[in-house]
């Protein structure tokens, strides 16, 4: 469904990827991890466009980096950047609808609502409440939710679990196995919680210094070589 081959971003004279490389296939959830700095933002932001990349990513055979990033949004590529951004000064609803207008969040708009409201029941409590007031947890549902609300075939959460207390963590992953089990969605998640990210996925990519250091299922990827990968031994 997606491919990542050989990408280098570089911001002013430092290289944030140096041939980077991921395969998903539909219907998986692949997980990014890798140290602080290793790239993984860098790597989400080059398939959804929020930076400029070379080398060559495939959307069902479309190529992403000839796309604007609201094209790629319109192909089913959703995108819950890093520190959530939602729209502070917008209300709960307004940032749904945010996300909703893709050419699939609007033909589809009434399923999709529904969807986010049983997932994330508070969403629908505090609907006209402008989402700068929610907590950290619940802008992390609102965030997930806007991208929910597009209607996407891929969605990339970057670092969901980010600043949260481990219980709203927990409802937060909770939540991406729901997305999950409902099927229809393929999921890349870059994730701090590596134990938790490689449990649940089918397969993960370990990032170091803008490269692929390691790959494969979670049970190739052992404790052992995860600590090679990391620590760089
Ligand atoms: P983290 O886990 O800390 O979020 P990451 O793996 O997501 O790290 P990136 O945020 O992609 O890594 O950063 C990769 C490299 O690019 C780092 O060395 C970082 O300092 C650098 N970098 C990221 N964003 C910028 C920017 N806007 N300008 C300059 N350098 C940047």
């Amino acid at each position: 469904m997606l491919t990542v081959e050989n990408i280098e971003v570089r911001y002013g004279g430092s290289e944030a990827l140096r041939g980077a490389g991921l395969e998903v296939n539909r219907g998986e959830l692949v997980a990014v991890v890798g140290p602080n700095g290793a790239g993984k933002t860098t790597l989400f932001k080059a398939i959804s466009g929020t930076v400029p990349a070379a080398g060559r990513v495939t959307f069902e055979g479309a190529d992403l980096l000839a796309m604007k990033p609201r094209d790629r949004a319109h192909l089913g590529i959703a995108h819950v950047p890093e520190g959530r951004k939602v729209f502070a000064s917008m209300s709960v609803l307004e940032n749904l609808e945010m996300g909703g207008s893709t050419e699939a969040g609007r033909a589809d708009r009434r399923r999709a609502f529904e969807r986010i409201f049983a997932m994330f029941p508070i969403l629908a409590e505090r609907r006209a409440q402008l989402a700068g007031t929610l907590s950290g947890g619940q802008q992390q549902m609102l965030a997930i939710g806007r991208a929910l609300a597009s209607c996407p075939r891929l969605l990339m959460l970057d670092e969901p679990s980010m600043g949260l207390s481990p219980v709203m963590a927990d409802t937060i992953f909770d939540a991406v196995r729901e997305i999950r089990r409902e099927g229809g969605m393929t999921i890349l998640l870059v994730e701090q919680r590596v134990t938790d990210a490689l449990a649940d996925c089918d397969r993960g990519y370990v990032l170091e210094g803008g490269r692929v250091m390691l790959h494969g299922t979670p049970a190739e990827l052992s404790p052992e070589k995860l600590r090679r990968a990391y620590l760089g031994v």
